[in-house]
């Protein structure tokens, strides 16, 4: 700063420094001047130096401080967004939005290595329901396989939710494939064995058919386990419907 002066790049100097005290501790000076004269051999300037420490103590405590509120305030905008999907509804069955709760169901089984299993649900030989008794009798009956499903599995545990048209999956921590196995051929009965009535007085029955799978160390996200359960589905639809299926590629 002071060559700068001297070179005239400047109209005066100013730099801020540390200086070690007697304790060992370091504190910030300030020090700035301005050449006062010069008479040929001499160049005579004044200057002023003055401890800074407790200016630099207090901006430092701004900063840490700002950046805890920067830190917070994008927590706070993540959470928000979270909490917009987590909100949103499907408007026809009520289930929530919830595939960031199965994603984080994920990982967490993942990280303390417990089990956790899934279940595709379809509705069997849907369109024929549609085109026989009309897409308000459709919906209703959509309704009805959502209703059981909330009712067999877990509340406040298990996450339900619609995936598709009339197709739901279930994610459930801590259960094995053994285990969702035979919830699924719980569900997969009450559903074949319930009658839905309609508005008009009718009843209407339909069937499901179910694929289930268990995660594996080797997942990496919900899609690897629901490209599984969905496979199984496939086989149970091939298999002749109104039956589970689960894991295997
Ligand atoms: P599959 O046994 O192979 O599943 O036969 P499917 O007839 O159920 O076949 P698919 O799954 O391809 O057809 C689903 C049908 O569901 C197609 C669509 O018209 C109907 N659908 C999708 N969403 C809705 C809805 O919200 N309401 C009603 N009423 N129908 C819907
Ligand atoms: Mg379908
Ligand atoms: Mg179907």
């Amino acid at each position: 700063a002071i060559d700068d002066h001297l070179n005239g790049i400047t109209e005066r100097y100013y730099s801020e420094f540390r200086i070690r005290a007697k304790s060992g501790a370091w504190v910030w000076y300030a020090n700035y001047g301005k050449i006062m004269g010069n008479n040929g051999s001499m160049t005579r300037f004044t200057g002023v130096c003055f401890n800074l420490n407790e200016k630099k103590l207090r901006e430092q405590e701004l900063r840490t401080l700002n950046e805890q509120l920067t830190e917070k305030n994008m927590l706070l905008q993540r959470m928000n967004a979270e909490l917009h999907t987590l909100a949103t509804r499907d408007s026809m069955t009520g289930l929530y939005n919830r595939r960031n709760v199965g994603e984080r169901e994920i990982r967490r089984a993942q990280r303390f290595e417990h089990p956790l299993a899934l279940m595709i649900i379809d509705i069997d030989f849907f369109k024929r329901v549609n085109d026989t008794w009309g897409h308000i009798a459709g919906d209703q009956v959509i309704r009805a396989v959502a209703d059981c499903c909330l009712q067999q599995t877990r509340e406040q545990v298990d996450t339900v939710g619609r995936i598709g048209g009339e197709e739901f999956a279930v994610v459930l921590p801590e259960t094995t494939l053994h285990n969702t196995l035979a919830l699924a051929e719980r569900l997969r009965e009450r559903i074949a064995t319930s009658r839905i009535p309609l508005i008009d007085g009718q009843t209407i029955s339909v069937t499901v058919s179910i694929g289930a799978a268990e995660l594996q160390p080797a997942f990496t996200s919900l899609n690897d386990l629901m490209m599984y359960a969905d496979r199984a589905l496939y086989r149970a639809k091939r298999a002749g419907r109104n039956q589970v299926n689960g894991q295997g590629w």
